[in-house]
């Protein structure tokens, strides 16, 4: 019952606000003829990553997780003509997939996806001075969330706004007993946002057709 209204909720805010989109219908019509699973973030999510990419003036964008490069459209479409936007994708489907995607949305000139597991392809982002990002959106493998915050941090300047997603994964975030290691990555994440003094953070419980999870939301201030 209640999933069935969060659902209904998220078409109505949807239906209001996002209109239709040829483009990213079509990307999620070739998410799933690929197979790929669909555990990109809805539209009305997609849009909130696009508007905080607007707000923080986001020039220089990196997503750890790409997927069929649902989000990753949402986000570079926030950048100006100039900006750029490098997503980390481990399965070589999937990055085939997002780079069809991507180039029919007319943002290849904007967007570069990169094959490879992201603690392999975040060393030479860094090596490559690509750093530093202006936002980062991870969603990628949940056990490793804390060494992505560790490499985000890297990667980042004072003011630069960092997202993770499914932090809540149906509250089990609090049970510290869990032996699931998304939920432990997850409670890895709190623990780092917590020690870690160049951080400001917060997290908000989200509900929708994606059921029940939420994000963190950091900013950097040293
Ligand atoms: N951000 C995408 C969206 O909203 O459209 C969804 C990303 S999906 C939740 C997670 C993606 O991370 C999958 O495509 C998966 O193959 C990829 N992934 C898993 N482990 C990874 C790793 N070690 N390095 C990079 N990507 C990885």
């Amino acid at each position: 019952e209640g999933a069935e209204l969060w659902k209904k909720v998220d078409r109505y805010i949807t239906d209001q606000l996002i209109p239709a989109d040829p483009v990213l219908d079509e990307a999620q019509e070739a998410n799933a003829a690929a197979g790929l699973p669909a555990i990109d973030v809805a539209p009305n999510q997609g849009k909130m990553l696009h508007l905080l990419a607007r707000v923080a003036g986001a020039r220089n964008i990196l997503e750890i997780g790409t997927l069929g490069g649902y989000s990753t459209t949402w986000l570079a479409r926030a950048l100006p003509d100039d900006g750029h936007l490098i997503t980390l994708e481990a399965d070589a489907k999937h990055a085939e997939v997002a780079r069809g995607n991507i180039a029919r949305a007319g943002l290849d000139h904007l967007v570069t996806v990169r094959l490879g597991a992201a603690l392999d392809t975040l060393p030479r982002l860094e090596e490559e001075g690509k750093g530093p990002f202006d936002l980062i959106f991870i969603d990628a493998d949940k056990q490793n969330i804390p060494k992505y915050l560790a490499w985000a941090l890297k990667l980042s300047r004072k003011g630069t706004l960092i997202l993770v997603d499914n932090v809540i994964r149906d509250g089990e975030v609090i049970d510290a007993s869990s032996a699931s290691p998304q939920v432990q990555g997850a409670r890895g994440l709190f623990d780092a946002l917590k020690a870690e003094p160049r951080l400001q953070a917060t997290a908000l419980q989200t509900v929708g057709s994606k059921g029940y999870d939420g994000f963190v939301m950091a900013v950097v201030v040293a």
